[in-house]
């Protein structure tokens, strides 16, 4: 079957795409990597799109250290993620996070930023800036704003990111000195998306734990990690367990999902030095 655009303009800048967005109306789409989209659209469940191009927006791409947190614009594609040493020296996670995203074709066109407001409950990005604690940045009509990544993932493919608004970068606060960052997942074969996955990061201030594939949107495990601040391991994961509520699907059952997370977070607890680290 062939993709069904409505029409197709290139942004010469945030603003231009805001203007572009808004000649579009309910129509308009952001084109970034097309990784997601396009296969949507050659599928026929996006029908009649107003693509608006925002690939040559050089503002919106690379990493860039703001002294606490790093900067990563939207349009830094998942191989740049896998290879950035910015983001491998301060955020691990994210570095970990692309060896288990899909394969090379993908990884060189997709885009962080395309992941984020694509909002998969099965993709990896998402569940990183959970359990980062990670911001969004947007831009709309309105002016700029930054969403919490815990309030931007609302449910299957739903943000809080308005129609008219543009997501343009993630900050991701940088680790500190024996900060440890894990991910761990189960998938068929290497590159396919996750049964379930697990982020775990160790940082001074406690523990986090962000589950994905396992419900519509990540999940912040808050019993899980509080059990983690006090070494109770057993705890953290009968606590998660109870936290999560997965689907059922042809890929695993909800009680595959469940039982496979506890097994995620001992792995991970393990590779973050073990229990009461
Ligand atoms: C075969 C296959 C396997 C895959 N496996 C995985 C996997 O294992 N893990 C994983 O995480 N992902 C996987 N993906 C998805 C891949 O990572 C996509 O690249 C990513 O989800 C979307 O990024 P993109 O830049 O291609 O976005 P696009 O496809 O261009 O856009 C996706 C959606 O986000 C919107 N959008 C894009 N950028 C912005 C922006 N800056 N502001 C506002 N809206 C925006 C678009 O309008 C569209 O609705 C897979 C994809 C394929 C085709």
């Amino acid at each position: 079957m062939k993709a069904s655009a409505g029409g197709y303009a290139r942004a010469n800048d945030v603003p231009h795409a805001l203007q572009l967005l808004a000649l579009a109306g309910a129509a308009g789409r952001i084109l970034a990597g097309g990784q997601s989209l396009v296969a949507a659209m050659n599928m026929r469940l996006s029908d009649g799109d107003m693509l608006v191009d925002i690939t040559r927006i050089g503002a919106l791409r690379g990493v860039t250290d703001t002294g606490d947190s790093l900067h990563i614009g939207a349009l830094t594609r998942h191989a740049e993620v896998g290879t950035d040493p910015l983001i491998r020296t301060h955020a691990p996670l994210l570095t970990e996070a692309v060896h288990h995203i899909a394969h090379a074709a993908i990884r060189n066109r997709g885009t962080i930023g395309g992941a984020l407001a694509h909002a998969d409950p099965a993709a990896e990005f998402p569940a990183c800036a959970v359990a980062l604690g990670a911001v969004i940045h947007a831009e709309g009509p309105e002016g700029a704003r930054q969403i919490l990544a815990e309030d931007f993932f609302e449910g299957v493919f739903t943000t809080a990111l308005a129609e008219n608004e543009i997501l343009t970068a993630i900050s991701v606060p940088k680790a500190d000195a024996a900060e440890t960052q894990i991910m761990e997942e189960v998938a068929r074969r290497g590159g396919d998306y996750a049964l379930t996955g697990l982020c775990l990061v160790r940082r001074a201030a406690g523990h986090r734990v962000a589950v994905f594939s396992a419900g519509p949107a990540p999940v912040l495990a808050r019993a899980a990690m509080a059990a983690l601040d006090a070494g109770d391991i057993d705890g953290a994961v009968a606590a998660l367990q109870a936290e999560l509520d997965p689907p059922s699907d042809t890929q695993a059952s909800a009680g595959y999902r469940r039982h496979i997370a506890g097994v995620l977070l001992r792995r991970a607890v393990e590779r973050s030095g073990g229990q009461g680290a």
